[in-house]
């Protein structure tokens, strides 16, 4: 038994149904599970009364302490190709089409390498759990490769093994050599699952199944995959849709349907399936979302840098639709920093609806932030993960607001991680783990990863002559 005890966080932000957030607050942890939470006089009180000696103390005063941030949606893999696509101001189809035979170079080392890079700038920024795209295999590249990555640095993973099937040749997007047989996607899809899957609680891998996008795989691979996921546990469903207007004009004029439309006749709506981006529902789309408990995962830098418009997430919110967040892929973000993420969706949204009169009305920081963590919980269907209460997972980060950034705004600590330019993490413990302590990563050589990295990077630029 080994017990770990968090005190003197100046706010410590619970997201419990009361969303109480306490002061001078203590978190106790037992293994990898809360055992208690309270203030740090009221936690004094309990190790006395229970006889704990704490194997170790850490005094986070002059922070405050927030469940681990949740990324719901993003491909590491695109980690190689940052900026690429993005400085020229290119919209999605156009930013995919140039992107897409540089992808075509990758292999195993450069997934692996592009992961973990991608998961330590997440984790640095207050991300504890990752949820991951990988939708193309060039090259022998497995999703096995980014599995490897996650174990290594302890964060909490739920890849999705991705797909596209559908070629220019047969009028979908993506050039063919970087589709694959719907054969062989089901066949590695249920060795993905066999292989890593885990069910339970406190699970450190779940696999989900995820086709890339309605103008990137058939609707018989969809619909097979929807039948292959949901004869497993907690296999859930994932994908991009309604991402921009050429999406929608796409979706009208392949199958005569909006793209939600097209979904629900695969069988693709319900709790078990969360949509990246949905920034652009009509209202009976969005009761639609609501009614059949449909997840979203907005992704509010990405759909600014490549001009797909604003999510109406204040209305997703408010009509109970589960909304979560995500970085999306690093060419489409050009980053990884997950707390800048939720500060992204903050302002995005005061931006896209000015039309509420009352300041009552706007997107707060505290909204942003229940994204961050609660939000994509329930995304992703995690009952342990996502708030700070007794018998759930310890995952939580702590960020400074004693530093140069916060200075002065200490009237709303909590409101201030978003509100001021967003920082690094001071402390990140996933499953009971001290992963970073006085904001450094604990057992990882960054600086060899780095070069490694730009030298992968560089080799597929030449590789695929634009370098
Ligand atoms: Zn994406």
């Amino acid at each position: 038994m080994s017990y770990l005890l968090v005190e003197h966080a100046d706010v410590l932000v619970t997201m419990n149904q009361g969303r109480s957030e306490i002061i001078d607050g203590a978190l106790l942890v037992e293994n990898n599970i809360i055992i208690n939470i309270d203030t740090s006089d009221e936690m004094q009180k309990y190790l006395h009364q229970h006889n704990i000696n704490p194997d170790e103390i850490i005094n986070s005063k002059g922070t405050v302490v927030l469940p681990g941030l949740i990324n719901c949606h993003h491909h590491l893999y695109q980690t190689l190709t940052r900026t690429l696509g993005t400085a020229g101001g290119l919209s999605l189809f156009d930013w995919l089409k140039t992107l897409y035979p540089i992808w075509g170079q990758m292999d195993a080392e450069s997934v692996y390498t592009s992961a973990k890079l991608g998961l330590i700038e997440l984790i640095l920024s207050g991300a504890t759990t990752v949820a991951d795209h990988l939708y193309l295999f060039p090259n022998g590249s497995r999703l096995d490769d980014e599995i490897a990555a996650a174990q290594e640095l302890g964060v909490r993973f739920h890849p999705t093994r991705g797909s596209m099937s559908l070629g220019e040749s047969k009028g979908g997007l993506p050039p063919d050599n970087i589709c694959d047989t719907e054969e062989h996607i089901l066949q590695d899809s249920q060795r993905v699952i066999e292989t890593f899957h885990d069910a339970e609680d406190f699970s450190m891998c779940r696999i989900g199944l995820a086709p890339c996008s309605p103008f990137s795989v058939t609707a018989d691979l969809m619909k097979q995959s929807a039948e292959m996921a949901r004869s497993y546990k907690v296999v859930n469903l994932h994908t991009h849709l309604a991402e921009t207007i050429d999406e929608n004009r796409f979706c009208l004029e392949k199958f005569g349907k909006r793209p939600l439309e097209y979904m629900e006749s695969l069988n693709w709506l319900g709790d078990d399936v969360w949509f990246a981006h949905m920034v652009h529902p009509d209202d009976d789309e969005l009761k639609k979302l609501a009614h059949s408990c449909t997840g979203v995962c907005h992704c509010p830098s990405s759909n600014m840098i490549l001009a797909s418009g604003i999510a109406p997430i204040r209305q997703m919110v408010d009509a109970h639709i589960r909304v979560g967040l995500g970085v999306d892929g690093s060419a489409s973000n050009d980053g990884n920093q997950m707390l800048g993420e939720a500060r992204q969706a903050m302002l995005l949204q005061r931006v896209g609806w000015p039309g509420f009169e009352s300041s009552a009305g706007r997107f707060s920081a505290r909204e942003a932030l229940e994204l961050a963590t609660l939000g994509g919980a329930e995304v992703l269907n995690r009952k342990d993960i996502g708030s700070l209460e007794v018998g759930k997972a310890a995952d939580f980060v702590a960020f400074r607001i004693d530093d140069l950034h916060h200075a002065g705004g200490q009237s709303d600590k909590v409101a201030s991680l978003l509100s001021c330019a967003p920082t690094g993490v001071w402390l990140s413990v996933i499953n009971g783990s001290i992963i970073v302590q006085n904001g450094e990563l604990l057992n990882v050589d960054i600086e060899n990863l780095i070069i490694k990295h730009n030298q992968l990077a560089h080799k597929m630029l030449v590789k695929a002559g634009v370098a």
